[in-house]
């Protein structure tokens, strides 16, 4: 369904030239492939599972395709995929039906795919997303299922490879296809919707994002003078569309559509006219290609699927319980954890983070959203490793001894760092307690009256007499000259003294000698 959504587009768009870029606005609209990680295939018994075994090894008659064999539906995809729909709030259809799309390509060995036409499994759906300007609702214009097709490995260089090799364990593998409407308008939008997706298909249960390959999306985006798409979804004549075919990323996605944005941007200024093409995504150079479309263009010559009977599966629908999704865990989050609008949507945007959240969060729940959502994630993002890695015991241990009051703020960052780069190297970590008694990272105490061998006040002295100019400025009553001299304790006693015990030490040892 490549044109799902749109008003067709003229076959030549009216270009004024030399139009004022800021008058248009960029519409895009999704076709977003998931498998669903059902234990077999589609229409076979044959296993999922095929990303690390030998090519061609799950293979049967049916899912290669072969004369006189029958495909059956596997209930339990068609289980998962109305549970897509419904949390994506479609109405359900009273009969769908599966098709056979014809084409020629190597991946698909029977000639055809088997997928919905004309009669989907459900339409009318939509989901609500942070948009550009708040909370926006997204579309959905139709769900349906189909089967995956093969992998086609080439050899010998991406570009020009020299053969290609086809596995056909791909083949098969249950995908539901959901298309929006046009109705995101950045590539921001575009990105902020896939990771809601992603999220609400993996509460679903259906929907494993870590497995390669297990998203792809094609994305339709063109740039029209502002209001030209109204929500009544009359287009007027328009200016052509790029259709970005394949990308299997999710920041891929964003680096495609901004590159389209600045591609199409300049061509309108310049006065040139937009064909409306097929583009590929280029991961390694960030730019996107005209393809030759000629596989693209053709008539599939759609027809019903002789060998399966319509699907009628409305009731289902009440036999099934969706399970808590993003928007009610946050809400939740928000109730039952006091976390901050923010920390609530961060954690709940990825069900494993959720998870890990709700593993710490009894200790202190401000802390630990704070401590989850900002510093252990910005510290993973940092060294490209995913939370699966992080034991949350060690997390629990971590916190606990944070909140004791034995180490500050930044002795507990420095020691997450060195555990988090334990873990990435050796998979495995000392307990966050052996890590402070190693680095000595214990918090610094100050006692009331203080000896001058206290390691704080001792600092303090330092920076008093290595300072002067500071101790000058402070005197003539400039009291940011004071925070320049906490640092520079702080940075003496490695970050283990409190910067309130530093500041009262600082100020007595300043009056007494001032
Ligand atoms: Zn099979
Ligand atoms: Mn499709």
């Amino acid at each position: 369904m490549s044109d799902a959504g749109f008003a067709s587009p003229s076959s030549g768009g009216m270009i004024t030239p030399a139009r004022q870029v800021t008058d248009d606005e960029v519409i895009i609209g999704l076709e977003i492939h998931c498998q669903l990680d059902t234990v077999t295939k589609l229409f076979c018994g044959c296993t999922t599972d095929y990303r690390d075994d030998e090519p061609n090894t799950h293979v049967c008659p049916v899912c290669l395709g072969l004369p006189g064999s029958l495909p059956r539906v596997n209930r339990k995809a068609v289980e998962y995929a109305l549970r897509v729909a419904m949390a994506l709030n479609c109405e359900i259809l009273p009969e769908s039906e599966f098709s056979r799309k014809n084409y020629f390509y190597p991946d698909l060995n029977k000639g055809f795919q088997i997928t919905q036409y004309d009669k989907p499994l459900a339409a009318h759906g939509h989901l609500d997303i942070e948009g550009d300007d708040g909370e926006k609702r997204v579309r959905i214009t139709r769900v349906h299922m189909e089967e995956d097709p093969g992998r086609l490995v080439h050899k010998g260089g991406a570009d020009r490879p020299k053969y290609s090799l086809v596995d056909y364990n791909r083949a098969g593998i249950p995908l539901i296809e959901i298309v929006t409407e046009p109705d995101l308008r950045s590539p921001k939008e575009a990105r902020r919707f896939l990771n809601k997706l992603r999220a609400t298909l993996e509460y679903l249960g259906v929907f494993d994002s870590e497995k390669e390959g297990s998203l792809r999306v094609d994305a339709n985006i063109s740039i029209q003078p502002k209001g030209w798409f109204d929500r009544t979804g009359k287009g007027k004549p328009d200016r052509g569309r790029a259709e970005v075919k394949n990308i299997s990323s999710y920041k891929g996605v964003e680096k495609a559509l901004t590159f389209e944005v600045t591609r199409q941007k300049s061509m309108i200024r310049r006065g040139q006219k937009l064909e409306s093409t097929t583009r590929h995504f280029v991961e390694t150079r960030g730019v996107t290609t005209a393809s030759r479309s000629k596989e693209m263009e053709q008539d599939y010559r759609y027809f019903p699927e002789p060998d399966l009977r319509p699907l009628r599966v409305c009731d289902w629908g009440a036999a099934i319980v969706l399970p808590e999704l993003p928007d009610a865990r946050r809400e939740r989050f928000m109730v039952q954890y006091a976390c901050t609008p923010i920390h609530a949507r961060t954690l709940t945007g990825d069900l494993r983070l959720a998870e890990f959240y709700e593993k710490v969060a009894d200790i202190d729940p401000v802390l630990a959203a704070t401590w989850v959502a900002d510093t252990l994630l910005g510290e993973l993002n940092y060294r490209d490793m995913g939370l699966a890695v992080v034991p949350p015991d060690v997390f629990r241990d971590l916190l606990t001894i944070l909140k004791g009051g034995t180490i500050t703020d930044k002795s507990c960052v420095e020691v997450l760092r060195v555990l988090l780069d334990q873990l990435k190297e050796a998979g495995c970590c000392d307990t966050p307690g052996e890590c402070v008694d190693r680095l000595r990272l214990g918090v610094l105490v100050v006692p009331a009256g203080a000896s001058s061998e206290d390691p704080v006040v001792c600092a303090a002295k330092e920076a008093i007499a290595e300072n002067s100019q500071a101790v000058a400025d402070y005197r003539a009553g400039r009291r940011e000259a004071l925070n320049f001299l906490v640092g520079q304790v702080m940075k003496k006693t490695r970050g283990c003294a409190k910067p309130s015990d530093v500041n009262r030490v600082l100020s007595d040892l300043l009056e007494r000698e001032g």
